[in-house]
């Protein structure tokens, strides 16, 4: 049997604060290009693999939510896109482009195949996206703005972290909703970018603003309908004071809060009673019945140029740690993808 070799990154152990790249570790080994005796699944050469913010939630002991820790001294683990190189499932032969849950290493053993989805590569689309604005952060974006933001025309939109995988698409959708749209973004490069690449109305680099609940009030003097939640924190409780009657607000993630000693409280919360706010948790993986519906919309507005994406894509296995920590300081302009091998 054919032997490669075959570069991993292991999850060195639980951690605290902040991820840093020494929680995670090269290895570099060999895979047999065969899939053993008595194991049903797919081998996969993995092509783009994708850094998302959840996997720090996965990094903590006793995690307990709906995915668990990952194991000690294994490879880490999250959603890829890969060329089949063997299989034994009916339904992958070899050449086939997956997407779905694999290895953070050049080729994978993929066992649980239900998972993965076969991609059909158009040329017009590059295929990373299946990771970004067609894949998990822009189903995210997808189904939070239409199903959880009950969005109308003419609603007054706010977006944090509105120039990552999530967010740019959000104030798009909301854009074509015939909304007005703010984000909130961490840097003056993606300040401009919102405004000049993305179509917001407003945005504003949160860093640099003095009292976020007059910096709301400055854009959204009659207050705000709809407040897509990227962030949690100090921002979450700026925007509770902002709401406007019957507004709603999406909490989609925490990333604030994924890396502090001590939760910060939310101190606003008694703004939703006379304002009538609905404020609702959500996650993507419970909607999926919508994903083709998703799918289709989202590459046909992408196609026609109604919407842009931007990706941050980084080269090699090896800077996979380092391009992973940098989401939680922000050094990711756009999606964070990793190529592994030429596609
Ligand atoms: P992303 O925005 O591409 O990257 C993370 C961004 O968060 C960073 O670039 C940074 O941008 C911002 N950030 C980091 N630390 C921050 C802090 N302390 N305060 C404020 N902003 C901070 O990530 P994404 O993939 O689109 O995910 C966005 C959020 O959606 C995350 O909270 C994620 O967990 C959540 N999510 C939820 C679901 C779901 O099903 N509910 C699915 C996918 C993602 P700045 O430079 O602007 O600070």
């Amino acid at each position: 049997m054919k032997e490669v070799k075959n570069k991993q990154i292991l999850f060195r152990g639980f951690i605290t604060g902040v991820p840093k790249e020494t929680d995670m570790e090269l290895r570099e080994g060999t895979v047999g290009l065969k899939i053993p005796e008595g194991i049903k699944g797919a081998l996969v050469k993995n092509i783009y693999l994708s850094c998302d913010p959840y996997m720090r939630g996965r990094m903590r002991e006793n995690y307990d939510s709906y995915i668990p820790p990952f194991s000690p001294g294994s490879v880490l683990k999250g959603f890829g896109i890969g060329r089949v190189v063997e299989s034994n499932d009916e339904f992958f032969k070899p050449g086939d482009v997956v997407s779905g849950f694999t290895g953070w290493e050049e080729y994978s053993l993929i066992e649980n195949t239900e998972q993965l989805k076969k991609i059909e590569v158009d040329e017009k689309i590059p295929l990373s996206y299946h990771l970004g604005l067609l894949g998990m952060p822009g189903f995210t974006a997808y189904v939070g703005f239409y199903e959880i933001c009950s969005p109308k025309k003419g609603d007054r939109v706010f977006v944090s972290a509105a120039c990552g995988a999530v967010g740019q698409l959000v104030g798009q959708l909301a854009k074509l909703h015939g909304c007005y749209v703010v984000g909130s973004a961490g840097t003056k490069q993606k300040v401009d970018l919102l405004m000049n690449k993305f179509g917001f109305d407003e945005a504003f680099n949160y860093k640099e603003e003095k009292g976020l609940v007059s910096t709301m009030r400055r854009y959204f003097p009659e207050g705000i309908d709809i407040y897509f939640d990227n962030v949690g924190g100090p921002t979450l409780d700026a925007a509770l004071l902002n709401m406007r009657i019957n507004g709603r607000i999406a909490i989609c993630g925490m990333i604030s809060q994924h890396s502090v000693s001590s939760v910060e409280g939310i101190h606003n919360l008694s703004a939703l009673i006379p304002k009538r706010v609905k404020m609702q948790g959500f996650l993507q993986s419970d909607h999926l019945h919508l994903f083709p519906q998703f799918l289709d919309c989202v590459s046909d507005l992408y196609k026609q140029g109604k919407i842009a994406y931007l990706e941050d894509m980084h080269h090699g296995l090896e800077i996979a740690p380092k391009a992973f920590v940098g989401l939680f300081s922000g050094q990711n302009v756009g999606k964070q993808v990793v190529c592994v091998s030429p596609e």
